[in-house]
């Protein structure tokens, strides 16, 4: 089936074009063209804003949902709902610190999620258990781990979709992150202590990018640049940013952007169960978190993950950091696309997923597209 998207201000990589028509045939971009052409069915846009829908790398839990507690297609699906409503069609459960077999365990939930045809599911992030403890955050300094060669294997599994990895270079070797990288898996650096030293052989072995710049690494200090410094010294790896004005002061976001190419950023949202729910509680490792002024805090005052979603780092973006919409748009849909080594999504271009967010004038999500169906059908 042919649809057209017409009577909206569309976002393609040459900017924000006005009198276009979007063209999508069976799940797919099929071309941005001028002028009335035939289709099965029309969508009047309503003269509003199509952007790529968001792709967010860092989702622990939404919809009164923690992924660490029940990794379940169930979960995936209702998570994917959540985040669905702020313009997220494409994510990465995000596992936080955990034995190994509940790592086996997320993986297999994804590998059903996809095969079930959940919306939105592109693979998953385990985000440690190979982290350093003395930037572990709110992650259970029981459960971390040096990685090695059984969990290399482990994390190696395909199962249909992205594998995302965040570690602590220094807690292993370049040998075991080649093979991650031989074998597909995106590894990033974070909760991460490494010096500048300890993270060039990791690049050289296929580190690919910073899990949440700034927050839980190593600074930037006059005499060692630290992973800050490392990250933004080096010209091509990816940086995650987590946009919501408390993991980081949008003046020192602003210096990181003057010093990298912007191509390179991405937004995540580092999404708790809050998201999405009128429930604000949630229990992490078995402590009790409270979401206060936007913020997950535990007993002792620590940032938990954060109750962001991606139309607000989005707005954010444009609000907080003065980009340019197109650009804070690109941090969250083609940039996090490239990062993931994924060919098809991110983009409003021929060939692309047609995953995409109708936006109104104060960018807050009207409707979303995942592979050419709203959500009223799905
Ligand atoms: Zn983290």
């Amino acid at each position: 089936m042919r649809i057209a998207f017409r009577n909206g201000r569309l976002l393609t990589d040459a900017g924000i074009e006005l009198d276009r028509t979007l063209l999508v045939s069976d799940g797919r971009i099929e071309a941005v063209v001028v002028g009335k052409v035939q289709a099965d069915r029309e969508i009047d846009l309503g003269g509003y804003l199509l952007v790529p829908g968001y792709i967010d790398a860092q989702v622990n839990g939404g919809g009164g949902i923690l992924f660490n507690d029940s990794p379940s297609v169930e979960s995936i699906a209702a998570i994917a709902r959540a985040h669905r409503d702020f313009g997220t069609t494409g994510f990465l459960p995000t596992l936080i610190s955990d034995d190994l077999d509940v790592v086996a365990r997320a993986m297999d939930a994804v590998r059903e999620a996809i095969q079930a045809g959940v919306p939105g599911v592109l693979g998953i992030h385990i985000e440690g258990p190979f982290l350093n403890a003395e930037r572990r955050g709110v992650h259970d300094a029981s459960k971390l781990r040096e990685l090695d060669a059984g969990a290399v294997k482990l994390l190696s599994r395909p199962h249909g979709g992205v594998t995302m990895v965040t570690l602590a270079p220094e807690r292993t070797t370049p040998g075991f992150i080649r093979q991650l990288a031989d074998a597909g898996v995106i590894v990033s650096a974070g909760h991460t202590n490494a010096t500048w030293a300890q993270l060039q052989p990791a690049f050289a072995a296929g580190l690919r990018g910073f899990t949440h710049l700034f927050n839980a690494m190593s600074p930037l200090e006059s005499r060692e640049p630290g992973a800050v410094g490392a990250a933004l010294a080096h010209e091509n790896s990816w940086c995650g940013l987590i946009v919501d004005g408390h993991h980081v002061h949008p003046e020192v976001m602003k210096l990181a952007l003057r010093a990298k190419r912007h191509d390179r950023f991405m937004l995540v949202s580092d999404a708790m169960p809050s998201v999405g729910s009128p429930a604000k509680n949630f229990v992490l490792n078995g402590r009790p978190i409270t979401v206060s002024g936007n913020k997950c805090l535990d007993e002792e005052g620590r940032l938990a993950g954060a109750d962001l979603d991606m139309a607000t780092a989005v707005r954010n973006a444009v609000n907080m950091l003065g980009l340019p919409l197109p650009e804070a748009v690109r941090m969250a849909s083609s940039n996090p696309a490239d990062f993931l080594a994924l060919g098809d999504v991110g983009r409003m271009a021929p060939g692309q997923l047609a995953n995409l967010v109708l936006l109104d004038d104060e960018l807050r999500p009207l409707e979303t597209w995942i592979r050419g169906r709203s959500r009223d059908v799905d």
